[in-house]
Protein backbone atom coordinates (compact mmCIF):
# COMPACT_ATOMS: atom_id res chain seq x y z
CA UNK A 1 0.00 0.00 0.00
CA UNK A 2 1.31 3.19 -1.04
CA UNK A 3 1.85 6.09 2.13
CA UNK A 4 -1.21 7.95 0.94
CA UNK A 5 -3.17 4.60 0.86
CA UNK A 6 -1.97 3.89 4.23
CA UNK A 7 -3.02 7.29 5.49
CA UNK A 8 -6.42 6.54 4.32
CA UNK A 9 -7.03 3.79 5.40
CA UNK A 10 -6.46 4.88 8.62
CA UNK A 11 -9.18 7.43 7.96
CA UNK A 12 -11.45 5.48 6.70
CA UNK A 13 -11.34 2.77 9.70
CA UNK A 14 -12.01 5.84 11.92
CA UNK A 15 -14.96 7.27 9.51
CA UNK A 16 -16.59 3.27 9.76
CA UNK A 17 -16.68 3.77 13.91
CA UNK A 18 -17.95 7.03 13.60
CA UNK A 19 -20.42 5.81 10.95
CA UNK A 20 -19.84 8.49 8.35
CA UNK A 21 -21.54 8.79 5.78
CA UNK A 22 -19.97 7.63 2.32
CA UNK A 23 -20.53 11.27 0.84
CA UNK A 24 -18.12 12.59 4.35
CA UNK A 25 -15.98 9.89 4.03
CA UNK A 26 -14.77 10.85 0.36
CA UNK A 27 -14.68 14.41 1.21
CA UNK A 28 -12.28 13.49 4.21
CA UNK A 29 -9.87 11.30 2.36
CA UNK A 30 -9.91 14.41 -0.86
CA UNK A 31 -7.22 16.65 -0.75
CA UNK A 32 -8.30 19.97 -1.17
CA UNK A 33 -5.97 21.12 -3.26
CA UNK A 34 -2.59 20.11 -5.03
CA UNK A 35 0.06 22.40 -5.95
CA UNK A 36 3.18 21.27 -8.01
CA UNK A 37 6.05 23.29 -9.64
CA UNK A 38 9.48 22.88 -11.46
CA UNK A 39 11.96 24.79 -9.48
CA UNK A 40 14.46 26.31 -11.73
CA UNK A 41 17.96 26.91 -9.85
CA UNK A 42 21.32 28.63 -11.67
CA UNK A 43 24.14 26.56 -10.98
CA UNK A 44 27.34 25.98 -11.82
CA UNK A 45 26.98 24.09 -14.22
CA UNK A 46 24.17 25.68 -16.06
CA UNK A 47 20.59 25.35 -14.98
CA UNK A 48 18.87 22.63 -13.10
CA UNK A 49 15.10 21.92 -12.28
CA UNK A 50 13.71 20.44 -9.03
CA UNK A 51 9.97 19.28 -8.94
CA UNK A 52 7.83 20.64 -6.02
CA UNK A 53 5.00 19.87 -4.17
CA UNK A 54 2.23 21.50 -1.59
CA UNK A 55 -0.52 19.49 -0.99
CA UNK A 56 -2.88 22.21 1.21
CA UNK A 57 -5.17 18.72 2.19
CA UNK A 58 -7.77 19.93 4.59
CA UNK A 59 -8.43 23.28 6.04
CA UNK A 60 -11.97 23.21 7.86
CA UNK A 61 -10.65 23.80 11.54
CA UNK A 62 -8.22 26.79 10.37
CA UNK A 63 -5.15 27.94 8.02
CA UNK A 64 -3.07 24.69 6.60
CA UNK A 65 -0.38 23.98 8.80
CA UNK A 66 2.83 21.47 7.64
CA UNK A 67 6.35 21.16 7.27
CA UNK A 68 8.51 21.46 3.23
CA UNK A 69 10.90 18.19 3.35
CA UNK A 70 13.72 17.96 0.64
CA UNK A 71 14.31 14.71 -0.37
CA UNK A 72 14.71 12.22 -3.59
CA UNK A 73 12.26 9.93 -2.91
CA UNK A 74 9.37 12.88 -2.10
CA UNK A 75 6.30 12.39 -4.76
CA UNK A 76 2.67 13.62 -4.69
CA UNK A 77 1.91 10.13 -2.74
CA UNK A 78 4.01 10.53 -0.09
CA UNK A 79 3.19 14.67 0.83
CA UNK A 80 -0.32 13.87 0.31
CA UNK A 81 0.10 10.95 3.08
CA UNK A 82 1.62 13.88 5.50
CA UNK A 83 -0.55 16.49 4.46
CA UNK A 84 -3.30 14.64 5.88
CA UNK A 85 -1.89 13.26 8.46
CA UNK A 86 -1.09 16.75 9.60
CA UNK A 87 -4.74 17.47 9.10
CA UNK A 88 -5.15 14.25 11.66
CA UNK A 89 -2.68 15.75 14.02
CA UNK A 90 -3.64 19.10 14.25
CA UNK A 91 -7.56 17.67 15.63
CA UNK A 92 -5.88 15.43 17.51
CA UNK A 93 -3.96 17.94 19.48
CA UNK A 94 -6.89 20.43 19.33
CA UNK A 95 -4.91 23.42 17.66
CA UNK A 96 -6.92 25.48 15.19
CA UNK A 97 -5.03 24.75 12.07
CA UNK A 98 -5.56 22.67 9.13
CA UNK A 99 -3.43 19.87 7.12
CA UNK A 100 -0.76 20.59 4.45
CA UNK A 101 2.39 19.28 3.57
CA UNK A 102 5.35 20.28 1.35
CA UNK A 103 8.07 18.39 -0.59
CA UNK A 104 11.35 18.87 -2.74
CA UNK A 105 12.67 16.48 -5.23
CA UNK A 106 16.45 16.76 -4.27
CA UNK A 107 18.72 14.59 -3.16
CA UNK A 108 19.93 17.05 -0.03
CA UNK A 109 23.09 15.10 0.81
CA UNK A 110 24.98 15.77 -3.03
CA UNK A 111 24.67 19.40 -2.48
CA UNK A 112 25.75 22.39 -0.67
CA UNK A 113 24.65 25.02 2.34
CA UNK A 114 23.92 27.86 -1.26
CA UNK A 115 22.41 25.64 -3.22
CA UNK A 116 19.85 23.94 -0.62
CA UNK A 117 19.48 27.77 0.00
CA UNK A 118 18.70 28.75 -3.38
CA UNK A 119 16.76 26.07 -3.61
CA UNK A 120 14.63 27.01 -0.42
CA UNK A 121 13.79 30.86 -1.75
CA UNK A 122 12.83 29.40 -5.39
CA UNK A 123 10.07 26.89 -3.39
CA UNK A 124 8.75 30.29 -1.22
CA UNK A 125 8.44 32.75 -4.74
CA UNK A 126 6.87 29.75 -6.34
CA UNK A 127 4.60 29.28 -3.92
CA UNK A 128 3.98 32.91 -2.66
CA UNK A 129 0.33 32.68 -3.72
CA UNK A 130 -0.51 29.40 -1.71
CA UNK A 131 1.48 30.77 1.06
CA UNK A 132 0.28 33.13 3.96
CA UNK A 133 0.02 33.64 7.30
CA UNK A 134 -3.62 33.07 7.17
CA UNK A 135 -3.47 30.45 4.55
CA UNK A 136 -0.82 28.21 4.90
CA UNK A 137 1.82 28.23 6.96
CA UNK A 138 4.94 25.82 6.62
CA UNK A 139 7.58 24.59 8.70
CA UNK A 140 10.96 22.33 8.64
CA UNK A 141 10.55 18.39 8.30
CA UNK A 142 13.27 16.18 6.90
CA UNK A 143 16.67 17.90 6.02
CA UNK A 144 14.99 21.43 6.40
CA UNK A 145 16.44 23.42 9.28
CA UNK A 146 15.94 27.11 10.69
CA UNK A 147 18.37 28.49 8.34
CA UNK A 148 16.30 27.63 5.28
CA UNK A 149 12.79 28.44 7.12
CA UNK A 150 14.93 32.53 7.67
CA UNK A 151 15.68 32.53 3.75
CA UNK A 152 12.05 30.84 2.71
CA UNK A 153 10.69 33.76 4.83
CA UNK A 154 13.43 36.37 3.66
CA UNK A 155 11.97 35.80 -0.08
CA UNK A 156 8.38 35.82 0.66
CA UNK A 157 8.59 38.54 2.56
CA UNK A 158 10.23 40.09 -0.74
CA UNK A 159 8.04 38.83 -2.94
CA UNK A 160 4.53 40.15 -1.14
CA UNK A 161 6.38 43.19 -0.27
CA UNK A 162 5.43 43.28 3.50
CA UNK A 163 6.73 41.66 6.52
CA UNK A 164 4.98 38.40 7.77
CA UNK A 165 6.88 36.31 10.12
CA UNK A 166 4.02 33.95 10.84
CA UNK A 167 4.20 32.38 7.80
CA UNK A 168 6.32 29.97 8.45
CA UNK A 169 7.65 28.42 11.65
CA UNK A 170 10.57 26.92 12.71
CA UNK A 171 12.14 29.89 12.53
CA UNK A 172 15.38 31.04 14.70
CA UNK A 173 14.88 33.05 17.61
CA UNK A 174 16.56 36.25 16.49
CA UNK A 175 13.85 36.72 13.69
CA UNK A 176 10.73 35.86 15.48
CA UNK A 177 11.31 31.79 16.57
CA UNK A 178 9.53 30.31 19.99
CA UNK A 179 11.41 29.32 22.84
CA UNK A 180 11.53 25.05 22.51
CA UNK A 181 10.65 24.88 19.19
CA UNK A 182 14.23 23.06 18.40
CA UNK A 183 13.00 20.43 21.17
CA UNK A 184 9.37 19.72 21.04
CA UNK A 185 8.81 17.49 18.53
CA UNK A 186 11.05 14.88 21.15
CA UNK A 187 10.11 16.91 24.08
CA UNK A 188 6.15 16.21 23.25
CA UNK A 189 7.27 12.77 22.14
CA UNK A 190 8.94 12.15 25.56
CA UNK A 191 5.45 13.79 27.70
CA UNK A 192 3.51 10.89 25.99
CA UNK A 193 6.37 8.42 26.58
CA UNK A 194 6.24 9.07 30.50
CA UNK A 195 2.53 9.39 30.76
CA UNK A 196 2.14 6.07 29.06
CA UNK A 197 5.08 4.50 31.12
CA UNK A 198 3.10 5.73 34.45
CA UNK A 199 -0.39 4.78 33.39
CA UNK A 200 1.28 1.12 33.14
CA UNK A 201 3.28 1.61 35.98
CA UNK A 202 6.96 1.36 34.31
CA UNK A 203 10.20 3.59 35.52
CA UNK A 204 11.73 4.78 32.64
CA UNK A 205 15.17 4.34 34.75
CA UNK A 206 14.72 0.91 34.43
CA UNK A 207 14.23 0.66 30.64
CA UNK A 208 16.92 0.67 27.67
CA UNK A 209 15.90 2.86 23.89
CA UNK A 210 17.09 2.45 20.55
CA UNK A 211 16.22 5.14 18.24
CA UNK A 212 16.78 5.06 14.63
CA UNK A 213 17.96 8.58 13.17
CA UNK A 214 19.99 11.18 14.72
CA UNK A 215 18.62 14.45 13.39
CA UNK A 216 16.43 17.06 14.92
CA UNK A 217 14.07 14.41 16.44
CA UNK A 218 16.03 11.80 16.77
CA UNK A 219 18.96 13.41 18.92
CA UNK A 220 16.85 15.21 21.35
CA UNK A 221 14.96 12.36 22.38
CA UNK A 222 18.34 10.54 22.76
CA UNK A 223 19.06 13.34 25.29
CA UNK A 224 16.19 13.92 27.04
CA UNK A 225 15.66 10.39 27.71
CA UNK A 226 19.62 9.77 28.68
CA UNK A 227 19.04 12.47 31.02
CA UNK A 228 15.81 11.02 32.66
CA UNK A 229 17.75 8.21 33.26
CA UNK A 230 17.04 5.66 30.78
CA UNK A 231 20.37 4.12 28.99
CA UNK A 232 20.20 4.77 24.90
CA UNK A 233 21.93 1.53 23.75
CA UNK A 234 21.73 1.90 19.97
CA UNK A 235 21.28 5.10 17.47
CA UNK A 236 21.72 5.30 13.74
CA UNK A 237 21.61 7.61 10.86
CA UNK A 238 21.81 7.06 6.92
CA UNK A 239 25.31 5.51 7.09
CA UNK A 240 24.77 2.95 9.95
CA UNK A 241 24.44 2.16 13.45
CA UNK A 242 26.05 1.79 17.09
CA UNK A 243 25.69 0.05 19.85
CA UNK A 244 26.61 -0.64 23.23
CA UNK A 245 24.37 -2.68 25.70
CA UNK A 246 25.62 -1.01 28.60
CA UNK A 247 24.70 2.22 27.38
CA UNK A 248 26.03 5.10 25.33
CA UNK A 249 26.21 8.94 25.73
CA UNK A 250 23.85 11.31 23.40
CA UNK A 251 26.85 13.95 24.08
CA UNK A 252 29.90 12.31 22.87
CA UNK A 253 27.43 10.97 19.77
CA UNK A 254 26.41 14.39 18.64
CA UNK A 255 30.41 15.51 18.94
CA UNK A 256 31.39 12.64 16.51
CA UNK A 257 27.95 13.38 14.24
CA UNK A 258 29.09 17.30 14.28
CA UNK A 259 32.64 16.53 13.44
CA UNK A 260 32.53 13.54 11.16
CA UNK A 261 29.43 13.66 9.64
CA UNK A 262 27.81 10.39 10.68
CA UNK A 263 27.31 8.67 14.30
CA UNK A 264 29.50 5.48 12.96
CA UNK A 265 32.34 7.38 13.13
CA UNK A 266 32.10 6.76 16.62
CA UNK A 267 35.11 5.39 18.08
CA UNK A 268 33.10 3.68 20.94
CA UNK A 269 30.68 1.25 20.49
CA UNK A 270 29.97 -1.98 18.32
CA UNK A 271 29.25 -0.66 14.51
CA UNK A 272 26.01 -2.31 13.10
CA UNK A 273 24.10 -1.98 9.47
CA UNK A 274 21.43 0.69 9.57
CA UNK A 275 18.56 -1.38 9.64
CA UNK A 276 20.06 -3.35 12.46
CA UNK A 277 19.08 -0.58 14.95
CA UNK A 278 16.02 -1.90 14.85
CA UNK A 279 15.91 -5.21 15.84
CA UNK A 280 18.14 -4.78 19.16
CA UNK A 281 17.15 -6.17 22.54
CA UNK A 282 15.70 -3.15 24.06
CA UNK A 283 12.63 -2.22 25.72
CA UNK A 284 11.68 1.35 23.16
CA UNK A 285 12.11 1.55 19.90
CA UNK A 286 12.00 5.29 18.55
CA UNK A 287 12.10 5.26 14.92
CA UNK A 288 12.99 8.87 14.25
CA UNK A 289 13.94 8.97 10.42
CA UNK A 290 12.20 7.10 7.79
CA UNK A 291 8.83 6.04 6.32
CA UNK A 292 8.34 2.26 6.05
CA UNK A 293 11.09 1.29 8.18
CA UNK A 294 9.26 -1.40 9.80
CA UNK A 295 7.42 -3.70 7.50
CA UNK A 296 6.28 -7.37 7.27
CA UNK A 297 9.80 -8.26 6.14
CA UNK A 298 11.56 -7.08 9.82
CA UNK A 299 8.62 -6.80 12.24
CA UNK A 300 8.98 -10.13 13.59
CA UNK A 301 13.09 -9.11 14.70
CA UNK A 302 11.78 -6.02 16.42
CA UNK A 303 11.76 -6.72 20.00
CA UNK A 304 11.03 -3.52 21.95
CA UNK A 305 7.28 -4.11 23.60
CA UNK A 306 7.13 0.18 23.14
CA UNK A 307 7.43 2.19 19.96
CA UNK A 308 7.51 5.67 19.69
CA UNK A 309 6.79 7.12 16.12
CA UNK A 310 8.45 10.28 16.16
CA UNK A 311 9.26 9.25 12.73
CA UNK A 312 6.24 10.00 10.20
CA UNK A 313 4.53 6.44 9.08
CA UNK A 314 7.75 4.39 10.10
CA UNK A 315 5.56 1.44 10.20
CA UNK A 316 3.76 -0.30 7.46
CA UNK A 317 -0.28 -1.51 7.95
CA UNK A 318 1.06 -5.22 8.17
CA UNK A 319 3.42 -4.57 10.51
CA UNK A 320 1.35 -2.84 12.55
CA UNK A 321 -0.60 -5.99 13.05
CA UNK A 322 2.18 -7.98 13.63
CA UNK A 323 3.15 -5.48 16.76
CA UNK A 324 -0.63 -5.50 17.93
CA UNK A 325 -1.05 -9.55 17.59
CA UNK A 326 2.54 -10.05 19.51
CA UNK A 327 1.72 -7.17 22.40
CA UNK A 328 3.62 -4.21 21.76
CA UNK A 329 2.32 -0.71 22.31
CA UNK A 330 2.73 1.71 19.39
CA UNK A 331 2.43 5.81 20.05
CA UNK A 332 1.36 6.78 16.80
CA UNK A 333 2.48 9.52 14.52
CA UNK A 334 -0.37 11.76 14.92
CA UNK A 335 0.00 11.50 18.79
CA UNK A 336 4.09 10.84 19.53
CA UNK A 337 5.50 14.21 17.11
CA UNK A 338 2.41 16.24 17.53
CA UNK A 339 4.64 18.13 19.90
CA UNK A 340 6.24 20.25 16.56
CA UNK A 341 3.33 21.25 15.20
CA UNK A 342 2.28 22.25 18.66
CA UNK A 343 5.11 24.65 19.17
CA UNK A 344 4.79 25.50 15.62
CA UNK A 345 1.27 27.04 16.40
CA UNK A 346 2.82 28.90 19.68
CA UNK A 347 5.22 30.71 17.54
CA UNK A 348 2.54 31.19 15.32
CA UNK A 349 0.30 32.82 18.32
CA UNK A 350 3.37 34.55 19.22
CA UNK A 351 4.13 36.14 16.08
CA UNK A 352 0.65 37.47 15.43
CA UNK A 353 0.34 39.03 19.35
CA UNK A 354 4.22 40.14 18.88
CA UNK A 355 4.44 38.85 22.60
CA UNK A 356 6.97 36.35 22.91
CA UNK A 357 6.73 33.62 26.06
CA UNK A 358 9.48 32.26 28.04
CA UNK A 359 10.73 28.36 27.79
CA UNK A 360 9.13 27.59 30.82
CA UNK A 361 5.60 28.87 29.23
CA UNK A 362 5.89 26.99 26.81
CA UNK A 363 7.22 23.75 28.22
CA UNK A 364 4.11 23.90 30.43
CA UNK A 365 1.82 24.97 28.01
CA UNK A 366 3.37 21.63 25.86
CA UNK A 367 3.28 19.54 28.17
CA UNK A 368 -0.59 20.43 28.99
CA UNK A 369 -1.70 19.95 25.22
CA UNK A 370 0.19 16.21 25.06
CA UNK A 371 -0.94 14.99 28.05
CA UNK A 372 -4.58 16.02 27.36
CA UNK A 373 -4.66 14.17 23.61
CA UNK A 374 -2.48 11.35 25.07
CA UNK A 375 -5.30 10.81 28.29
CA UNK A 376 -8.31 10.95 25.75
CA UNK A 377 -6.76 8.17 23.41
CA UNK A 378 -5.54 5.85 25.63
CA UNK A 379 -8.74 5.92 27.64
CA UNK A 380 -10.93 5.65 24.58
CA UNK A 381 -8.28 3.13 23.26
CA UNK A 382 -8.88 1.19 26.36
CA UNK A 383 -13.02 1.45 26.34
CA UNK A 384 -12.96 0.47 23.10
CA UNK A 385 -10.00 -2.15 23.15
CA UNK A 386 -8.42 -0.80 20.14
CA UNK A 387 -4.89 0.41 19.48
CA UNK A 388 -3.79 3.68 19.86
CA UNK A 389 -3.46 4.44 16.19
CA UNK A 390 -7.01 3.66 15.75
CA UNK A 391 -7.90 5.68 19.12
CA UNK A 392 -6.00 8.66 17.78
CA UNK A 393 -7.75 8.27 14.31
CA UNK A 394 -11.05 8.55 15.58
CA UNK A 395 -10.23 11.51 17.98
CA UNK A 396 -8.78 13.60 14.73
CA UNK A 397 -11.24 12.87 12.32
CA UNK A 398 -14.36 13.47 14.86
CA UNK A 399 -13.12 16.70 14.99
CA UNK A 400 -12.10 17.26 11.54
CA UNK A 401 -15.94 16.42 9.95
CA UNK A 402 -17.65 18.00 12.63
CA UNK A 403 -15.34 21.54 11.11
CA UNK A 404 -16.10 20.42 8.10
CA UNK A 405 -19.81 19.81 9.01
CA UNK A 406 -20.34 23.29 10.12
CA UNK A 407 -18.81 24.92 7.49
CA UNK A 408 -21.12 23.76 4.97
CA UNK A 409 -18.38 21.22 3.43
CA UNK A 410 -20.59 18.31 3.71
CA UNK A 411 -24.17 17.75 3.93
P1 LIG B 1 16.44 15.44 10.20
O1 LIG B 1 16.71 15.73 8.78
O2 LIG B 1 16.86 16.41 11.23
O3 LIG B 1 17.08 14.02 10.59
C1 LIG B 1 16.85 12.86 9.86
C2 LIG B 1 17.81 11.80 10.38
O4 LIG B 1 17.48 10.56 9.75
C3 LIG B 1 19.28 12.07 10.06
O5 LIG B 1 20.05 11.74 11.19
C4 LIG B 1 19.58 11.08 8.93
O6 LIG B 1 20.92 10.70 8.90
C5 LIG B 1 18.70 9.94 9.35
N1 LIG B 1 18.43 8.98 8.29
C6 LIG B 1 18.19 9.21 6.98
N2 LIG B 1 18.08 8.02 6.34
C7 LIG B 1 18.23 7.04 7.28
C8 LIG B 1 18.23 5.63 7.25
N3 LIG B 1 18.04 4.97 6.13
N4 LIG B 1 18.43 4.95 8.41
C9 LIG B 1 18.64 5.61 9.57
N5 LIG B 1 18.64 6.95 9.66
C10 LIG B 1 18.46 7.65 8.52
O7 LIG B 1 14.87 15.14 10.27
P2 LIG B 1 13.92 15.27 11.53
O8 LIG B 1 13.34 16.63 11.54
O9 LIG B 1 14.60 14.74 12.74
O10 LIG B 1 12.73 14.29 11.06
C11 LIG B 1 12.82 12.88 11.26
C12 LIG B 1 11.41 12.31 11.20
O11 LIG B 1 10.61 12.94 12.19
C13 LIG B 1 10.69 12.52 9.87
O12 LIG B 1 9.84 11.41 9.60
C14 LIG B 1 9.85 13.72 10.14
O13 LIG B 1 8.71 13.79 9.29
C15 LIG B 1 9.45 13.47 11.58
N6 LIG B 1 9.02 14.68 12.27
C16 LIG B 1 9.90 15.69 12.53
C17 LIG B 1 9.42 16.85 13.16
C18 LIG B 1 10.35 17.99 13.50
O14 LIG B 1 9.88 18.93 14.13
N7 LIG B 1 11.62 17.93 13.18
C19 LIG B 1 8.09 16.95 13.54
C20 LIG B 1 7.23 15.88 13.29
C21 LIG B 1 7.72 14.76 12.65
Amino acid sequence: MSPFGQVKSHIEFAAEQLQLTPAEVQALITPYQIHRKELFIDTQDGPASFSAYRVQFNNARGPYKGGIRFHHKADEDEVSALAAAMAIKCAVVDIPLGGAKGGVVINPIEHNEVMLERVARAYAREFSDNLGVDIDIPAPDMYTNPKLMSVMLDEYEKTVGHSEPGMITGKPLEIGGSKGRMAATAQGGLYVLLEYLKFTKQDVSQLSVAIQGFGNAGSVIADLLYEAGAKIVAVSDSKGAIYDSNGLQPEMIKQVKQEHGSVTAATFGEKLSTEAVLEVECDILIPAALDNSITKDNVQNVKAKVILELANNPITPEADQGLESRGAMVIPDVLANAGGVTVSYFEWVQNRQQYYWSEEEVAARLQQVMIRAFTDIYNEASHRNISLRRSAYMLGVERVIQAMRLKGHVK
